[in-house]
């Protein structure tokens, strides 16, 4: 009986180890950047990420160091920053999280895209090579790749996009991205038709003006 049993678990070990294999992403979002997370937006039109609330350990700069060459929106419309240290730097998570897409995408070169527990996604390409394979879970501040200039890239840098359903943002509302710091507060998604509207949140605004309108 002992032995039937050790049996029966050395066969179905590795349909076990397949199975916890599994990527948790479809087709779909494993290929493309582009693609609407799952159920985001299914209770509510708002999404609230909560910077506030994270520790420490649970985000990290994704390229120490690193110094801004091109912000988000310039040349007729950045999708990212570009952060540039040296060639075969290590690029880190930004945050917790579970690799969405490891691979070769056009333009972007070498690419990794991360979606985290909150529903951001964060992106980083042009890289020289990629540690992380697609439904791999990663930590904050965990190497996943190096630097390099593969796709259309002129120098060896990291650009770096955040996005939510898929729809890119400015960075620079979830880092200080000259300070290299994570903002202290909570950002604001809204689902607007098929867009979604980014905003740093500040529920005392309207108090705060009220009280300036009364003096
Ligand atoms: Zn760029």
């Amino acid at each position: 009986m002992k032995n039937i049993l050790i049996s029966l678990t050395v066969l179905l070990l590795p349909v076990i180890i397949h199975a916890q294999n599994k990527s948790p992403f479809s087709a779909r979002e494993i290929k493309d950047v582009r693609v609407a997370t799952p159920g985001l937006f299914a209770k509510s039109n708002h999404l609230y990420l909560h910077l506030d609330s994270l520790q420490e350990h649970e985000y990290a700069f994704p390229l120490p160091g690193g110094k801004v060459i091109s912000a988000y929106g310039t040349r007729g419309g950045h999708s990212g920053a570009d952060i540039k240290t040296c060639a075969k730097d290590t690029i880190r998570a930004a945050f917790d999280g579970i690799v969405r897409m490891s691979k070769p995408y056009y333009a972007y070169g070498n690419l990794v895209v991360i979606r985290h527990p909150n529903g951001l996604e964060t992106l980083y390409s042009h890289n020289f090579k990629n540690f992380v394979q697609s439904g791999d879970t990663v930590k904050a501040g965990q190497p996943i790749g190096l630097t390099g200039r593969t796709g259309r890239a002129t120098t060896e840098h990291v650009h770096f996009e955040t996005r939510i359903n898929g729809q890119h943002f400015n960075p620079n509302l979830i880092f200080d991205m000259k300070e290299k710091t994570l903002r202290k507060g909570c950002v604001k998604c809204t689902k607007n038709g098929n867009g979604i509207v980014v905003k740093t949140h500040t529920p005392d605004n309207r108090v705060a003006q009220n009280n300036q309108i009364k003096k």
